[in-house]
């Protein structure tokens, strides 16, 4: 981080600060923003969260998480806008373009406040005053975890920080198993085991927090809307909103059903295609290896992410979106073909 004296300097008297990371927050981006909040709360800052929609029930559990601000929640526009602009610090956590955090983006631009990012995603435009930017970073959670070292304040992380920081470095490997998964993720995972964190509780809270109805409606996806095309070594699944409201889903219950695509063998590029209530379509692209599908989400779908899980969405039907990304696997499908397998032994499709 370039100007961290400044920082260290501008954070020395309490601060009003407001905390945002993208729609639709992930364990990373929600386990950043509430470590990161708890962190400046223990050095006597005014900080509040505040995330541009709402998110999945199997992360309330997290420390802290009812002090979260949803906007749109209880008619509380005018209050969020006067956050905002009543801000000395605004810190941009797990995204790096402002679109990502519509329609909080303009409150951002119309604050005076400084601006600080830490992120790890690919395309970086945010205006930031100070930034601890790393693609190669596994989770924004990680950049927490090296910037309250950086700030020297290591002895400030207690168990429910630990938690949260876990949380995310959990899930944006993918429970380490993605390209990502550095020795100093888990270096960083065996300090906060050594500072009293339970890795079981987290990973039971997170993955083993299911509605009846969610694993309903996975086995019905898994069993009636898997769709594989081995010429392309790509499997997608579409779901209408019909089908969502069949199984009652829940913000979240969509979530993780895009890697059952990618675990088939031989499977190089899974998609999934979700239509919104509004006739939108959101898209979640997973692949392996080479294949970058933060390219073809920004591309074709005004999206982006990380070379191998991104997003992106559509405004077309669903059976028009799905024919668009039929039409474009042709484009690929030399890549998907060619792109990194880990030889013999990974089965055909
Ligand atoms: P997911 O598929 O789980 O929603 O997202 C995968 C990754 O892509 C995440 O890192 C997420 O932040 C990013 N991502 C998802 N949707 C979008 C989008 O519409 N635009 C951009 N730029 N990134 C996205
Ligand atoms: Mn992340």
């Amino acid at each position: 981080m370039d100007n961290l004296a400044a920082l260290q300097q501008f954070l020395t008297t309490p601060k009003k600060i407001v905390i945002t990371t993208h729609q639709k927050p992930d364990a990373d981006a929600l386990g950043s923003s509430l470590a990161m909040s708890g962190y400046l709360k223990k050095l006597g800052h005014i900080v509040q969260i505040i995330t541009p929609t709402d998110y999945p029930s199997f992360l309330f559990w997290l420390p802290d998480n009812q002090a979260v601000m949803v906007y749109d929640k209880n008619k509380n526009h005018d209050k969020v806008r006067q956050l905002f602009l009543a801000a000395d610090f605004i810190i941009a956590l797990d995204f790096s373009q402002l679109p990502r955090i519509a329609p909080l983006d303009e409150m951002v631009l119309a604050s005076k406040a400084k601006r600080l990012l830490l992120d790890h995603h690919i395309g970086n435009t945010f205006p930031a005053d100070f930034q601890l930017w790393k693609v190669e970073a596994a989770a924004t959670c990680e950049l927490v975890y090296d910037f309250i070292l950086l700030m020297g304040h290591k002895h400030l992380i207690d168990i429910p920080l630990a938690e949260c920081l876990y949380a995310g470095m959990v899930t944006d490997t993918g429970s380490f198993k993605f390209e990502s998964t550095s020795s100093k993720i888990h270096r960083n995972v065996a300090d906060l085991i050594d500072l009293g964190l339970q890795v079981n509780k987290v990973q039971r809270l997170i993955y083993d927090n299911n509605t009846e109805q969610r694993l309903r409606f996975l086995g019905y996806a898994l069993s009636q809307k898997l769709t594989l095309l081995p010429e392309y070594k790509t499997a997608y699944f579409a779901l209408s909103i019909q089908e969502q409201q069949q199984f009652n889903t829940q913000t979240g219950d969509t979530e993780g059903l895009v890697n059952y695509a990618l675990s088939i063998a031989g499977i190089r590029m899974a998609v999934i295609l979700i239509e919104k209530n509004d006739g939108t379509v959101k898209m979640s692209f997973r692949s392996f290896g080479s294949l970058a599908v933060n390219e073809i989400a920004e591309k074709h779908f005004s999206g982006g992410g990380h070379k191998n899980a991104a997003g992106g969405k559509s405004e077309l039907t669903l059976a028009a979106t799905e024919q668009k990304l039929l039409a474009l696997l042709k484009e690929y499908q030399a890549t998907l073909q060619s792109c990194l397998s880990f030889g013999n032994y990974e089965s055909q499709v």
